[in-house]
């Protein structure tokens, strides 16, 4: 029987959910999965810390070995979950957060249906650009990329989680954010009013 919760957490690119779990982690003893991916690390970024960066052919061949709890390709770039650094902290009765993208969060589910799958939101579309934009870290053509991926397909995936959160406060987001691993309850995509406004932006302006 495994003991530990696995919280997936996911949001939009920008929305500052790196920030937010790296806090998470700092102030409570969760253990965060560390993935494997195929694209370049940041300015900061550490190998091993951020992820293990490895090449397309590597990658390839830890699918083949079942190596992944689940994997996905976004923006042209494989990303994955190590299994095995998942099974065991859930078997010692730790509590393990990957921050992963919706299609992974989706096979999380089907494998654990007992996996807790929380949303992060931002508090308005133009002000997700808004931080894309600041963050400086990706082209103007990538940023495009990645926003248009947030108005087609991530709004529409957030109903599928079982809870949304809004990072508009970081203080707030990363306290809200335990409690709801902790506590199991929260505000459900289906009483979300957030949700229901931010496909009203998208709808009337474009982002
Ligand atoms: P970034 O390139 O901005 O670090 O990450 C791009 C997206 O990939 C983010 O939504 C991030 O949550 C997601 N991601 C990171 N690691 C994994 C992983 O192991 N599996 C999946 N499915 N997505 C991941």
């Amino acid at each position: 029987m495994r003991k530990g919760t696995l919280a997936v957490i996911s949001g939009f690119s920008g929305v500052g959910k790196g920030t937010v779990v790296k806090e998470l982690v700092k102030r409570y003893p969760y253990a965060l999965s560390v993935s494997a991916t195929t694209r370049d690390p940041r300015p900061g970024e550490a190998d091993g810390i951020s992820y293990h960066f490895i090449t397309k052919e590597a990658f390839e061949e830890r699918i083949r070995e079942g190596d992944f709890f689940e994997w996905a390709s976004y923006v042209d770039q494989y990303y994955g979950t190590p299994k095995s650094f998942v099974l065991e902290e859930l078997e010692k009765g730790h509590d393990v957060i990957l921050e992963i993208e919706a299609a992974g969060a989706m096979k999380v589910k089907s494998q654990l249906p007992e996996a807790l799958l929380i949303y992060m939101l931002p508090p308005s579309m133009r002000e997700l650009k808004r931080r894309l934009v600041g963050r400086g870290t990706e082209t103007e053509e990538k940023i495009e990329k990645r926003l248009k991926k947030a108005k087609e397909e991530e709004l529409e995936i957030a109903r599928e989680y079982d809870f949304l959160i809004v990072n508009n406060d970081l203080e707030t987001c990363i306290s809200e954010l335990h409690r709801i691993i902790q506590t199991r309850t929260g505000v459900s995509p289906g009483r979300s009013d957030l949700l229901t406004r931010l496909e009203t932006e998208v709808l009337e302006n474009g982002v």
